[in-house]
């Protein structure tokens, strides 16, 4: 048996009363940089009301550097940068703050007038973004005289600080090891780490997925990487369910050989998958609640929203709603695919006592009882996910080979969804399974 794999889930707005429900279900808050600029008062609340509670969360923040290296109008919404990254720009020294209007970050502007690393500048940013993560939240509390947080403030210890679990080292996306941002995200891990005082300070490690192809160069890197307390992990874009094999194969064994430094590894998004690579030294993932699977760096600023889409667990994917609407409802055999967390037990339970379970209009009725009640879809998949995990922490190796196999044979065995015209696309597929289960073979 493994360690158990570490469940830490973004925050969002949206998503706080979740962690209060749903508290046993993960280990801890991932919260990205601007949205703690943007809407600290809220993330405090949310941190202060859990200690209240006698649940602290455990959370670090994700300090999102890369974006300012990426295309600045990635961050634009109508033409705007989004409000959040632009509170989160005046809080990271003029480096960043400029980008607004010069545009993004260029690696020349890492060096000085001999083509060396500027170590001063590199210390100029590093010490902005870990006093950001130290301290956000605590100043917050000294200046805040907003009536609706007074009455937690009162409620609280004035000895209470938050704290997150580790700092992470500013970062920027590589491509190879040949791109100068890989010398520089070095750089500021490094320097990073010598300024982290008494805390943890975990490295991040965020490159193209075309490199996990290439194991000597991976080795260089882990090589270069000695001697952090920990690290956090993203392959950009690398999308669990259409990903190529070598590319798994190749982000096992870069796992592998990162965790013989026996300090903790975190991926910085990922599903089930990950959940596997817990068994070859993954310490843990972050993900979105109903969201953020996978991201690639050059992803656009979005403001949410969108369909419904409902984790299926027998294939440990989210399908969008509509899509499992009509496939599912094909026969009883494919109503028998829904999930069993709680959340659905309880629907399907109310449904059986007014229709019994192979009934035209079940799984419409099911899906419509998941949307009427507040939050069930996310509660079904935190709960579901923590099923999962909870699963793959007492299994062995060959026992998820197994387990995945027959998944997939169910998912072969369901009954075929009649031949819709595009968007549809019938969401029942077991191709990944199967590829999951040759990289555990
Ligand atoms: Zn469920």
């Amino acid at each position: 048996m493994t360690q158990a794999v570490k469940l830490f889930y973004r925050y969002g707005f949206a998503e706080k009363e979740l962690f209060r429900t749903c508290a046993q279900c993960f280990d801890g808050l991932a919260i990205s940089a601007q949205m703690l600029a943007y809407t600290e008062s809220t993330v405090y609340a949310t941190l202060m009301t859990a200690v209240q509670e006698g649940r602290p969360l455990p959370f670090f923040i994700d300090p999102m550097t890369y974006v300012f290296a990426r295309r600045i109008d990635n961050l634009r919404i109508d033409r705007k940068i989004k409000k959040s990254f632009k509170q989160l720009m005046s809080e990271y020294g003029p480096l960043i703050a400029d980008c607004a209007q010069k545009g993004e970050l260029l690696p020349d502007q890492f060096l000085d007038p001999n083509g060396k690393i500027n170590n001063s500048l590199v210390l100029q940013m590093a010490v902005h973004v870990l006093n950001f993560e130290r301290n956000k939240l605590n100043t917050f509390t000294t200046k805040s005289s907003l009536p609706k947080y007074a009455k937690i403030l009162k409620r609280t210890p004035p000895t209470t600080q938050l704290s997150p679990s580790f700092l992470v080292a500013p970062y920027f996306y590589w491509g190879s090891r040949n791109d100068p941002y890989y010398g520089i995200n070095l750089a500021l891990s490094r320097t990073a780490d010598s300024s982290k005082g008494d805390m943890q300070l975990f490295a991040v490690l965020c490159f193209s997925k075309e490199l996990l192809v290439d194991e000597n160069v991976l080795a260089e890197v882990v090589k270069d990487y000695a001697g952090f307390d920990g690290y956090l992990i993203w392959v950009s874009g690398l999308d669990e369910e259409s990903t190529l094999h070598s590319y798994i194969l190749g982000l096992r064994s870069f796992i592998k050989k990162l965790s013989e430094y026996k300090k903790p590894i975190y991926s910085l998004y990922g599903g089930y998958l990950m959940s596997i690579l817990s068994k070859f030294g993954l310490s843990g993932f972050c993900t979105g609640i109903c969201y953020g699977a996978y991201k690639d760096v050059d992803a656009q600023a979005t403001t949410g929203g969108g369909q419904e889409r409902y984790y299926l667990p027998v294939i440990h994917l989210k399908r969008m709603e509509s899509n499992l609407r009509l496939s599912l409802s094909v026969s009883a055999n494919n109503v028998g695919l829904l999930c069993d967390c709680d959340v659905c037990d309880s629907i399907k339970e109310d449904l059986s006592k007014s229709l019994p379970m192979p009934a035209r209009g079940y799984v419409d009725q099911f899906f419509n009882s998941l949307g009427s009640r507040k939050n069930s879809f996310r509660e079904h998949f935190v709960r579901a996910r923590h099923q999962e995990t909870l699963a793959i922490e007492k299994e062995t190796i060959p026992e998820i080979v197994a387990r995945l196999k027959v998944e997939a044979l169910e998912v072969d065995n369901a009954d075929p969804p009649p031949a819709l015209p595009p968007p549809f696309q019938n969401p029942l597929t077991s191709g990944h399974l199967r590829d999951w289960s040759l990289l555990l073979s």
